[in-house]
């Protein structure tokens, strides 16, 4: 069966074709700038291999239904089409929060009330998801449309991990607890470095770490998540490209009272402004390392901060746990910044954590283990697949 995989943004759509029989990829693309004056599209039929072929389109792109038809068309048709249409037996749809959901769903007509509550959650990200998702009923009709939550994986958290201190009618009136986030990225990655270590992901402990623009850690024992760093929303647990991650909460009205911004200022600030960004004025890593380097104090600062609340985190997942047998690096600074992680694994040695130095310098796209020989716990470096996972648990839903 030929699996598309769709990651729904607000102006963007993320997609890949793929061949489930061996978890191939067919196609894949981009599209951007949805909604202005010019949108642009950027696709690759079978990337990566000598077969590879790439279209770039540029023309307007006024919604997401448009956007989609464009990316269909290229992979179904013309001198580059690498299926029919008529192969493809299910769509996979990124969706950040899921709420009550704690499993991927085929959509059902029933379900758009729950599905529509979920926004609340997710203002950013899930409108996006959702609605194109409706779009892909629309130009798919009769295929599964599967929906598969970036929290799912951690619903098996228990209450005293996603629980918080406030009175107990926000919860249950509002629904408000921890949620957590990058999900799919958590369970997938903890499910190869079972494989990588020979074990069954039910027989060991494992401290995820996804660091990308977004970042996020897991606690992961016996293959269930029992802990992880986002909250009710994506905002909570480390330092991140733009995002402030762990935060007093007084801060907010701090800012409120004595600068007169109102919510959604505020809001914007701690999403947008802070992190990273807002420690140095560069949200991307890459650009941190090369003000680091050009002697930027607030630059080492950021590094600094970001390391170290990573740094607690793991302590903090070593004691959830009791006993961690690997520290898993993903996304895109967990992938390829050695520094990044040199730095958070500093000082952990008590711990039964080190890297060697040799190792973590490597770059490569392959998944590695970057710990020493004595090392007690194994520290890898493994990348994350998303789309891959998404286009599993969509087939594994639909047969
Ligand atoms: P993601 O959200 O997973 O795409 O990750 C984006 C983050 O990864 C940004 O902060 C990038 O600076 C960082 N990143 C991507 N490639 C590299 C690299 N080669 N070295 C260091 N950081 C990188």
């Amino acid at each position: 069966m030929k699996i598309l995989v769709i990651n729904s943004g607000s102006s963007s759509i993320k997609y890949q074709l793929l061949d489930m029989a061996d978890e191939s990829i067919l196609g894949t693309g981009l599209v951007e700038r949805i909604g202005e004056a010019q949108g642009t599209l950027t696709h690759k039929a079978h990337p990566g291999t000598d077969a590879e072929a790439v279209v770039k389109l540029e023309q307007p792109i006024p919604d997401h239904g448009v956007g989609l038809q464009l990316a269909i068309d290229l992979l179904s048709t013309g001198d580059n089409a690498v299926c029919n249409r008529e192969e493809i037996g299910a769509v996979g749809h990124r969706v950040v929060a899921g709420g009550p959901f704690n499993a991927p769903v085929i959509i059902e007509e029933s379900m758009w009330p729950d599905l529509t509550e979920t926004e609340r959650l997710a203002p950013l990200h899930n409108p996006a998801n959702l609605g194109g998702a409706k779009e892909a009923a629309k130009l798919f009709p009769g295929v599964p449309q599967v929906l598969v939550f970036d929290t799912a994986f951690h619903q098996t958290m228990p209450p005293h991990a996603y629980m918080y201190a406030i009175p107990y009618e926000y919860y249950e009136k509002d629904r408000i607890r921890r949620y957590g986030a990058h999900g799919t990225s958590h369970k997938y990655v903890a499910g190869e470095c079972a494989r990588l270590m020979g074990k069954a992901v039910e027989d060991i402990n494992l401290i995820t770490i996804h660091m990308g623009n977004g970042a996020s850690m897991a606690a992961v024992k016996n293959g269930r998540c029992v802990d992880t760093s986002m909250g009710l929303t994506p905002l909570e647990g480390l330092v991140m490209g733009t995002r402030c991650g762990d935060l007093d909460p007084a801060v907010h009205n701090y800012l409120a009272v004595n600068r007169g911004l109102d919510v959604a200022t505020i809001d914007n600030i701690l999403h947008k402004e802070s992190g990273l960004k807002g420690l140095c004025g560069y949200g991307d890593m890459r650009d941190v390392h090369a003000a680091v380097d050009r002697g930027d104090e607030r630059a080492k600062l950021a590094l600094e901060v970001q390391t170290y609340r990573t740094r607690k985190y793991i302590g903090a997942y070593t004691a959830a746990l009791g006993h961690v047998d690997g520290v898993v690096f993903t996304a895109g600074i967990g992938e390829n910044d050695d520094i990044v992680r040199a730095k958070t694994i500093e000082g952990l040695e008590s711990f039964g954590m080190k890297i060697d130095v040799e190792a973590n310098a490597i770059r490569s796209k392959e998944a590695r283990k970057i710990s020493t020989a004595d090392s007690t716990v194994a520290i890898w470096v493994i990348p994350t697949n998303e789309e891959l996972a998404i286009a599993r648990e969509a087939l594994a839903l639909v047969k």
